[in-house]
């Protein structure tokens, strides 16, 4: 029998990613993400696998994010009993990340449960639990770089470092044997290069088909440079107004990103000495999972590291896990930088400093990450006049200020530059994780390139040959 690919989430569309290769003889999924949108779609899509979970021999997993891995848990609820084999890193942020994610779950719905006993509707259950996702990670298993891992029947997976966010891989998928045996990589999501902390991505070898993010398919990012000379600005301005500067950021990567980059500005002297605060127990966990992972630093951080220097600030920069101490950032009104998640302002401590800040002109609300539609954190983008907060009316008279160039995703020249080189060898790039305009913008860029663009419909087959 033939090998396949099923593009099932996270096609024309950023999140839920989660595909499906069988060589006939084994079933394996690639993700298995959380799809973010409105309640009730979010709801349906997220407890409805389109293939029974129990027939599913292996699940890879390329990084950490929600958006990636954020339903394992109830993968696993339904019945999967297989390996998930994904990066040593990636494995221990998930030990916090998806725990963190089910206590999310269950907020939410005691909250959605209280308004549904008022309205005299059915009550519902979480997505998954705490419980539920410490139970899915018994099935982790987590392996280094380049070293191929048997998983499946006619199966292995090697992982390249994808420079995205830490433990972040393209896995590459060998299917099948002898001269019939395929070389899948997965390049979603794709990091850029010259970040800090990160490698920058890497190409694995003769690749027959891809699977390529487009998350900014159609965009492009200043340099790093202007980025922290923007940022310097905005610090700058803000203070001189007498305003907090609140930044919405995902607790892995971004905010340790910003910590490094606030750090420096700091060093250099270029931002005033004010108090920096990461506001998140979630951060707080990872940033010690970073410091456990030397592996997957780039040479500059080493050296950082090794020369005994502090580059993600930690002794600057106080990190809040106490809920009184962080009600207690709300009750000064000196001007003060707050960091902290969700990262699309969806749940979380964010919640809270917007509500207390949001209708002060003094405010600057920082945009460091991609934010979803139908998102919190997109509505702040928009500058809608008004936005709800724990079900509230919020004015936005905060100023808003939008920096895609700290993405953690390549742009649409990176992307370019990532797959032209595989020209003549590579049979189908399959163009995923973006929003339709996105996709469609990258899949002609790569056509006019002469490169073999593929735009999948959702569910779409592909037959491997
Ligand atoms: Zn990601
Ligand atoms: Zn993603």
């Amino acid at each position: 029998m033939s090998s396949s690919l099923t593009f099932y989430g996270g096609v024309r569309t950023v999140t839920g990613s989660m595909h499906l290769v069988s060589n006939g003889k084994a079933k394996v999924i690639i993700d298995c993400g959380l799809f973010q949108g409105r309640r009730d779609e979010y709801y349906r899509r997220n407890s409805h696998f389109p293939f029974d979970p129990a027939e599913i021999d292996a699940c890879i997993l390329s990084h950490a994010h929600i958006d990636h891995s954020g339903n394992i848990p109830n993968l696993v609820k339904q019945g999967f009993r297989g390996r998930i084999v994904t990066t040593s890193a990636t494995a221990d942020l998930c030990g916090v990340m998806l725990p963190d994610s089910g206590h999310i779950q269950e907020e939410d719905i005691k909250y959605l449960n209280k308004i549904h006993t008022r309205k005299g509707l059915p009550l519902r259950n979480p997505l998954y639990t705490r419980k539920d996702a410490e139970d899915a990670l018994d099935y982790f298993s987590g392996h280094l770089y380049h070293k191929p891992v048997e998983i499946a029947d006619g199966f292995s997976v090697t992982f390249y470092d994808a420079g995205h966010v830490l433990g972040s891989a393209i896995p590459l998928l060998e299917a099948g044997e002898g001269s019939k045996r395929l070389r899948i990589a997965y390049a979603v999501d794709l990091g850029r290069r010259n970040i800090p902390i990160l490698n920058d991505p890497e190409t694995p070898p003769e690749i027959d088909y891809l699977f390529l993010e487009s998350t900014y398919g159609g965009r492009y990012h200043s340099s790093v440079d202007e980025a922290k000379d923007k940022l310097a600005h905005i610090v700058n301005t803000t203070v001189k107004r007498g305003g907090k500067i609140i930044i919405p950021s995902f607790a892995l990567e971004r905010t340790q990103e910003i910590a490094y980059y606030l750090n420096q500005l700091l060093i250099e002297d270029r931002i005033p000495d004010i108090p920096i605060y990461v506001d998140s127990p979630l951060a707080v966990n990872i940033t010690e999972i970073f410091l456990r992972h030397p592996e997957c630093y780039d040479e500059e951080m080493c050296e950082a590291f090794k020369s005994g220097n502090d580059p993600l600030g930690t002794n600057r920069i106080e990190y809040i896990t106490d809920v009184q101490d962080s009600k207690r950032l709300n009750q000064s009104r000196k001007p003060m930088i707050i960091i902290s998640a969700s990262g699309m302002c969806e749940a979380g401590r964010i919640l809270h400093h917007l509500k207390n800040n949001i209708e002060n002109p003094k405010t600057t609300i920082i945009v460091v990450g991609y934010m979803a539609r139908n998102t919190l954190g997109r509505r702040i983008v928009e500058r809608h006049k008004t936005v709800k907060i724990f079900g509230e009316e919020y004015k936005l008279r905060a100023k808003i200020k939008v920096m895609n160039s700290f993405s953690a995703h390549a742009d649409r020249n990176d992307l370019l530059g990532y797959v032209q080189p595989l020209k003549g060898g590579v049979k189908r790039i399959s163009i995923v994780h973006g929003d339709e305009d996105q996709s469609q913008k990258l899949h002609d860029l790569l056509e006019e390139n002469g490169l073999p663009a593929h735009f999948p419909e959702p569910e779409e087959r592909l037959t491997l040959s």
